[in-house]
């Protein structure tokens, strides 16, 4: 082991990451995270990994477990569709068919990816450990500080504690996290005979996206796993993958029976006020008032969620932040660039900013200084991670004062949505395109 010490806070998507990376690499890591479990909020949901979120989790994750990361990924979407809310099909694309553990688009549930991040981490992750604050040392250490009267000190300490990032705030106080003005509710419904012939054959084997009037927009996402209820691997996964899935210790959690994921959003003036506080069935039944005229079938959806997975997200960003002296305090993943989950990459980037930080902080393994490296971490890490900001800010209606929500010209503004992506759908060179754009390195600089 090099003398470096890092601490990081937070062992979500990219702090496990980076662990994984630094282990790999030699350098000695700790990570501070506050919860052993959780089943709340998103956490239970499908997130979308793509080629730059596989490359870091390959580049990071000791050979086996990213193995066992592809091995456990859902199945892929084979088709994206755009519907309208009385679920006809404006457009429909087949997604290319990819089994490249890199360059495809990968569907995990998010517990399950937990689970991967953790195994194998029980030296490195300390749970029930709530940060509050750190002290830099005379000697050039830097000490964090929990809530249960302990403390940790290492030479370089990691923000990856997410939007609500309690370094953050100390560490960059005028940086600025808010609400765009959207919320989104959703919920999973679980999949059997009759939920599964409610949606069209391609919705059921797809990704699908349903714009409606009013500024009204819902996500549609099947995750079927490759094992079942018992755990056992389903008739058909074969070869390594079976291999692997049945040695993996993560299948004894909550994460067995497949469902369908629906988030349906709207300008939260468009909500009764207190929405925030509400769950379960009184939350469904506010979906279903704001949605009358939606096809019955999509209704019977949003009825048949499971209440405990119903809840309110206020959709954040960040703003983005002018370059700081850097010191031995940085930050990854929301905790610097909250983004909305409108292209669906706040956790490739968080992947991507681990995989660069590994990589800097090698440098220092072999003899770079420490500050010269996080530096460099910064300088590229601030533009690509605000641009995914801003670009995520600009899609499927995620802002607040987008023309969407307006009233009128709202409708005006859908029109012109359904009739481009009609046009899209229909010529073959412009089904193309958008295909190769929809899959191309999202996360990843254009
Ligand atoms: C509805 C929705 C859908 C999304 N879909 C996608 C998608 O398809 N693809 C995609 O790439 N991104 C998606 N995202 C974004 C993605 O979820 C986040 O960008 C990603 O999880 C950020 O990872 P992170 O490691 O920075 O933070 P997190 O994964 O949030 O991890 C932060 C960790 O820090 C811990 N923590 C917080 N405070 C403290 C403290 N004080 N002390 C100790 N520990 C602490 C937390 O418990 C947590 O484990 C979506 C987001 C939303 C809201």
């Amino acid at each position: 082991m090099s003398p470096l010490h890092v601490i990081v806070i937070g062992a979500g998507t990219g702090g496990m990451c980076l662990a994984h990376g630094l282990r790999r690499a030699g350098i000695s890591v700790a990570v501070y995270e506050r919860d052993r479990t959780r089943a709340d909020g998103v956490h239970g949901y499908r997130v979308g990994i793509d080629p730059t979120g596989n490359q870091a989790l390959r580049e990071c994750l000791p050979p086996e477990l990213f193995d066992t990361y592809t091995a456990t990924c859902a199945r892929t979407p084979a088709h994206f569709n755009v519907l309208t809310e009385r679920r006809r099909t404006i457009a429909s694309f087949r997604l290319p068919e990819s089994t490249d553990p890199v360059h495809s688009e990968r569907s995990v549930s998010r517990m399950t990816l937990r689970q991967v991040l953790l195994t194998g981490m029980d030296d490195v992750v300390r749970f029930g450990k709530t940060f509050t604050h750190y002290e830099h040392g005379a000697d050039g250490t830097v000490t964090a500080f929990f809530d249960d009267g302990t403390s940790a000190t290492g030479d370089l300490l990691v923000a990856a504690d997410g939007t609500g990032s309690r370094v953050r705030r100390q560490y960059l106080p005028h940086a600025k996290v808010r609400d765009t003005g959207v919320i989104a509710v959703s919920a999973k419904v679980a999949v059997t005979p009759e939920t599964r012939a409610l949606l069209p054959e391609e919705v059921f084997n797809g990704i699908s996206a349903t714009f409606a009037p009013k500024g009204q927009f819902c996500i549609w996402h099947v995750v079927e796993f490759k094992w079942d209820r018992d755990g056992e691997v389903k008739h058909g996964v074969g070869g390594n993958d079976a291999e692997l899935i049945a040695r993996w210790p993560g299948l004894l959690y909550d994460n067995t029976r497949d469902y369908i994921n629906w988030g349906f959003s709207a300008s939260a003036r468009r909500f009764p006020p207190g929405v925030m506080d509400l769950r379960g069935e009184d939350l469904k039944r506010v979906v279903l008032d704001m949605t009358p005229n939606w096809h019955p079938d999509l209704r019977a959806l949003f009825r048949a969620a499971d209440p405990g997975s119903c809840f309110p997200i206020a959709i954040r960003t960040s703003e983005p932040v002018d370059p700081w002296e850097t010191t031995n305090v940085t930050l990854l993943g929301d905790a610097v660039h909250t983004m909305t989950p409108g292209r669906g990459v706040g956790a490739n980037t968080a992947l991507r900013d681990a995989m660069l930080l590994t990589r800097r902080l090698i440098t220092v393994r072999d003899g770079a200084p420490l500050l010269d490296a996080v530096a460099a971490y910064e300088e590229e890490m601030i533009p690509y991670g605000f641009a995914r900001v801003a670009d995520s800010l600009a899609q499927n209606g995620t802002n607040g004062d987008d023309l969407l929500h307006r009233p009128v010209v709202g409708r005006a503004v859908l029109a012109a949505n359904r009739t481009f992506f009609r046009a899209v759908g229909r010529v073959p060179a412009l089904r193309r395109r958008f295909v190769d754009a929809l899959v191309a390195y999202r996360a990843a600089d254009a």
